[in-house]
């Protein structure tokens, strides 16, 4: 009887989620599959799990269930009183938008610099459900607007470097953005900066100045690992003559260099999207560049940004792989991105809308689909943080009357709280 009664506790789960079509890349598994979540973590992922052996089981059938999804390129620090700048009015709260869209891991790509990214860390960093990281910019007061991105004399590679180490596995790479000069300078910085650190830089290139061409970025300044954001603007060289990808970006992806969306409000035009994805140039990972005005306009979402690629063909699984496990491996968080036993439940629930839909570009042109991926279920570290239709709550003529707030083991009723990091 002690024997069973070990046994039962061994396999004992908070969440089940049953029959859904489980896409994990790392694992190479995208087939039905249930998924079993003990303790914030995953604890199992096979054919068939009992139903009894956990607490709550969730009928997933119909849905796909992922890795939580992660978005290297977002603006999240809010308030430092900069107008109009991506280090204020641009920024969005990362909890008031990650869960609802998937995402469990948010990306800050570069508002805060070395001088202020302790204050990004204290006020948002800390005080998120949804787990929050960082480039560092090496701009040392980050994107506080015009005369602070453009000072040359604040981008200094070997203190921004120094500071990243300070804050190892929160800070995953350094950030350059919106430079109009024709220096190399802040990109050489940046180099130098993710040398020391051993983590990469994100370039979004500024302004297109024929002193500083992509060939030359990629040939001569970046690594193997290094990331080019916004490569679908076409504002810079990535697309040729001909439509199709430039001889720089194809000659810059076999010297290693990583290839990300960042579709903001004005670096995402099908005009280059879709000759340079029919000839194969399909980026390595998904982000939003998440601001106030890319959510609001053309981008909206993490889902919409996804739901552009199966427009244009791309598949569910190659799409889930852009969204987990490249982007984590990108930022060098592999223990993130996939749903191996004992990894943290990071888990999203996908419903693939079937429906009339139109897609907007950054110059207002629409493209449009027939399906949409829809943001079900959200789970971070076995909480759940979203959950669209209350498929993980109890019908409420099925409850005792007076019945109170519905807490367990892995729901909350949201009432707050530090982030699990
Ligand atoms: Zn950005």
């Amino acid at each position: 009887m002690a024997a069973a009664c070990t046994l039962a506790a061994q396999t004992h789960y908070d969440l089940l989620l049953k029959g859904g079509h489980v896409i994990d890349p790392k694992n190479r598994i995208s087939a039905v599959r249930d998924v079993a979540i003990s303790g914030g973590k995953v604890a199992a992922v096979a054919v068939n799990i009992a139903p009894s052996l956990a607490t709550k089981t969730v009928d997933a059938s119909g849905l796909y269930v992922t890795p939580g999804l992660i978005d290297i390129h977002t603006h999240l620090y809010s308030f430092t009183g900069d107008h109009g700048s991506m280090a204020d009015d641009h920024a969005i709260v990362p909890d008031s938008f990650g869960p609802r869209e998937g995402v469990t891991t948010m990306v800050d790509a570069g508002s805060s610099g070395w001088r202020n990214f302790d204050d990004f860390k204290t006020r948002i960093i800390d005080r998120s459900r949804t787990r929050v990281l960082g480039f560092v910019n090496i701009v040392g007061h980050g994107l506080r607007g015009g005369k602070y991105e453009q000072d040359l004399n604040d981008m200094d590679g070997k203190v921004t470097g120094t500071f990243a180490l300070k804050h190892k596995g929160v800070i995953v790479g350094i950030k350059s953005a919106h430079f109009a000069g024709p220096e190399w300078k802040p990109y050489e910085q940046a180099v130098i900066a993710g040398n020391l650190a051993n983590i990469p830089v994100m370039i979004d290139y500024g302004s297109n100045r024929p002193e500083r061409p992509i060939s030359e970025l990629f040939a001569k300044v970046l690594r193997p690992g290094d990331i080019y954001t916004h490569m679908y603007s076409g504002l810079r060289g990535e697309q040729a003559q001909n439509g199709g990808p430039s001889q720089a970006v194809i000659d810059g992806r076999k010297r290693g260099v990583v290839f990300d969306v960042g579709h903001g409000s004005g670096s995402f035009l099908w005009r280059v999207a879709v000759p340079l994805m029919k000839a194969g140039f399909i980026p390595d990972s998904i982000s939003t560049d998440m601001h106030t005005a890319s959510m609001n306009t053309t981008m909206k979402d993490y889902l919409n940004v996804m739901s552009k690629f199966l427009a244009m063909g791309m598949d569910i699984d190659s799409l889930i792989l852009r969204s987990t496990w490249n982007p984590a491996r990108e930022i060098k968080h592999e223990e993130l991105g996939n749903l191996s036993v004992g990894s943290v439940a990071d888990v999203t629930v996908l419903r693939m809308d079937k429906g009339k839909f139109g897609f907007v570009d950054m110059n207002g042109a629409r493209m449009d689909a027939d399906q949409k991926l829809v943001c079900e279920l959200t789970v971070r570290a076995g909480r759940v943080i979203y959950d669209l239709n209350g498929m993980t709550r109890e019908r409420w003529d099925k409850l005792p009357a007076g019945y109170k707030r519905q807490g367990d083991a892995t729901w909350d009723g949201y009432l707050g709280g530090r982030s699990q990091h």
